[in-house]
């Protein structure tokens, strides 16, 4: 499936000068999770990373990818959520945006230590949110192995900001 030509172009959204990468086209395509969730299962098995114990999905289309792919992997899913969403004790990390900050937060008691997990989001842009992400596995004391984007923004240069583990991008721009 050639996701390029399915995902939508928005060109000054939700700024001027930024060009929305809009995946809910692709969404909409009957084949659509299923495409993806195969892309990310094959490029991790191409890499050799061993056994993956949970997908973890950044609010809220990290969830969207995250969730069949643990399917299809046949693994946990824990959500990292936006501030005040989650009901039980968390961990939490603060991350700069352009302006001001964002906070995310997890279950402290979501992934046991030791568990071997992966970061799912949409896009991949200056990496602070996925960045802030790894944090917040560290302190769960699980292992981060990969981190898997539907888009990567190649020209933002964004895995500088990640920790050194692999990182799988299906769609580059
Ligand atoms: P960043 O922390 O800069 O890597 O931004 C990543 C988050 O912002 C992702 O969760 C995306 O959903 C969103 N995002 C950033 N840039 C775009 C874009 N051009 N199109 C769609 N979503 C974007």
């Amino acid at each position: 499936m050639d996701f390029k030509s399915i995902i939508r172009d928005i060109p000054d959204f939700p700024q001027q000068g930024i060009i929305f990468r809009d995946i809910t086209p692709l969404l909409a395509h009957p084949q659509g999770l299923t495409e993806i969730s195969k892309g990310f299962q094959a490029k991790f098995a191409d890499l050799n990373i061993g056994a993956i114990d949970a997908v973890i999905g950044i609010e809220s289309r990290g969830f969207i990818l995250g969730a069949p792919l643990a399917m299809l992997l046949g693994c946990s899913f824990v959500p990292v959520r936006k501030p005040k969403k989650l009901p039980s004790a968390v961990f939490r990390v603060e991350y700069a945006l352009e302006y001001g900050t964002d906070a995310l937060e997890i279950h402290q008691d979501a992934i046991a230590a030791g568990k071997r997990v992966i970061i799912i989001d949409d896009v991949i842009a200056t990496g602070g949110t996925a960045a802030a992400t790894a944090k917040l596995v560290e302190q769960t004391g699980a292992e981060l192995v990969g981190y898997g984007f539907l888009i990567e923004l190649d020209f933002l240069n964004g895995r500088k900001a990640l920790p050194d583990v692999p990182i799988v991008s299906l769609v580059n721009y």
